[in-house]
């Protein structure tokens, strides 16, 4: 043994130390096992920025269920009434193309978000990132210390207060797991009605299955499976490659400063290869490497290493925000032809949601001709038979008048309608099937031709009308 082999073998235990890299994911062991993180805290104006952003969306969160505008709830997903409420307004399964307009303009927000910067969405405004870094992991720093206590513990025999400890964490991390679960419900079920129910849910066996499920989901996420979450499941991190580009305002290292890294101050590049960066990554990976899919934009490598560069007397931002371009030439360009096509659709998807929203009608009427019979002939005469479903809106009880409309089979000599219900109440939200006739004698028949009924609104006084065609031999 040499004298200083006392020294030397902390430093061959760093040297062997696994290092991220390009081609493993280092979360996961040469042998297929978990390398469960244990990620360092970090303090720093980005940590700040993001504390504060994920306070207000937590807020948000458990506090919007219990809100009401104009009368309605804020945000509800009535499944069973097929109907939702949003900001005021009510929509019914009638409006489910709106639908289509809200998933192809989130999908280009998150795009102009990407392509201008970055994953910006998953370290700042995703719910996986939200709960767990605004909730579960402070949760665990609180109860088992920082990353360097938490690995001794881990390595330690079981104690009296690591086995405490640890049941304490769990606990917690399932009722805040089943707290969340029956907030979320709360989209979907009236909150005080829901509040009424819990824990329990007596005579509401589906929503104690689904609270049940989301706990079970949400705990083994944020106990266990965490970072994999982003890393296998998600699919927005291997879509990020088609978004970003050259100008794109990502998270990097500044090689041309940072480079030749060496272990020392002055002793090459600004990078003192102090692993810091690496510590602090909720994904384990080295940003040093450059771009990766695993990257998920938390900011914490900024933060950690504008903490070692003032400590070491260096100016901030080795690892920073920029563009690949403004990393290599100290010049960077944001707004660029990719940025105006996808804010131009944007832009278009968003007026046309707000126009086809705004021109909603207040009560859909959908007229068929009876399957299967085009008509009938009786006594000279021919009949043709309708079904209507006609629907209310509306929060309000409504009172409509079903008439043939003003130009109706006009010309046609001896023209009747029967209309077994000219009047029809209907409750807020509610529909009915009404059947109605048009009879015209034979002899008046020439061609097939299409006429209107009329349905007004008794309160507003507005018309729709609604065609179909007249059949006969
Ligand atoms: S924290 Fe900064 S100095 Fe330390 S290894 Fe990372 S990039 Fe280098
Ligand atoms: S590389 Fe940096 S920004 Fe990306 S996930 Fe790791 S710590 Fe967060």
């Amino acid at each position: 043994m040499t004298e200083n082999s006392g020294q030397d073998a902390p430093r061959e235990k760093a040297r062997r130390r696994r290092a991220p890299d390009l081609n493993t994911v280092y979360t996961i062991n040469e042998d297929g096992s978990r390398n469960f993180l244990q990620v360092a805290d970090v303090k720093g104006r980005w940590h700040l920025r993001r504390n504060i952003t994920y306070t207000v969306l937590l807020v948000a969160f458990m506090v919007i269920p219990w809100m009401s505008m104009g009368g309605k709830p804020m945000l509800l997903m009535d499944i069973p009434g097929r109907s939702a409420h949003v900001f005021g307004g009510t929509f019914t399964n009638q409006d489910f193309h709106l639908v289509f307009f809200l998933l192809i303009g989130a999908g280009l927000s998150i795009f102009v978000m990407t392509s201008l910067f970055g994953r910006i969405w998953c370290g700042f405004l995703c719910p996986q990132t939200v709960f767990m870094e605004g909730v579960f992991r402070p949760i665990e720093r609180l109860i088992e210390g920082d990353r360097i206590a938490r690995i001794r513990r881990n390595k330690g025999a079981a104690t009296f207060d690591k086995t405490g400890r640890k049941f304490l964490k769990h606990t917690l991390f399932v009722f805040f797991s089943w707290l969340f679960s029956v907030m979320f419900m709360a989209y979907f079920i009236p909150v005080r009605e829901l509040v009424a129910i819990v824990p329990f849910f007596a005579g509401h066996s589906s929503a104690l299955v689904w609270s049940l499920f989301w706990t079970g989901m949400l705990y083994f996420d944020y106990s266990w499976f965490r970072e994999q979450t982003c890393l296998i499941i998600c699919p927005y991190g291997r879509l990020q490659s088609t978004l970003v580009d050259y100008d794109t305002v990502i998270i990097g290292y500044d090689k041309i400063r940072g480079e030749p890294r060496e272990k020392g101050i002055d002793a090459g590049g600004d990078c003192i290869d102090c692993r810091r960066c690496i510590d602090v990554c909720p994904t384990g990976i080295d940003i040093r490497n450059g771009l990766q899919l695993e990257c998920i934009g938390c900011t914490n490598c900024i933060d950690a290493c504008d903490d070692i560069m003032n400590k070491i007397g260096k100016p901030e931002g080795l690892v920073r925000f920029d563009s690949s371009r403004g990393f290599e030439t100290g010049n960077s360009q944001i707004f660029r032809p990719r940025f105006w096509i996808y804010a131009v659709i944007l832009l278009a998807m968003a007026a046309l949601f707000i126009q086809r929203a705004g021109s909603r009608e207040s009560f859909q009427i959908t007229t068929m001709r009876s399957q299967g019979m085009p008509y009938t002939i009786d006594a000279g005469n021919i009949r043709n038979l309708y079904t209507m479903h006609l629907q209310n809106k509306t929060d309000e009880n409504k009172v409509y008048f079903i008439t043939a409309a003003d130009d109706a089979l006009a010309g046609y000599e001896g023209v009747t309608y029967i209309i077994p219900q000219p009047r029809v109440a209907l409750p807020p939200l509610g529909d009915q099937q009404l059947t109605l006739f048009a009879i015209m004698p034979k002899a008046s028949y020439s061609l097939s031709e299409d006429f209107h009924f009329a349905i007004t609104d008794s309160a507003t006084g507005v018309v729709q009308t609604t065609k179909v065609r007249f059949r006969g031999p």
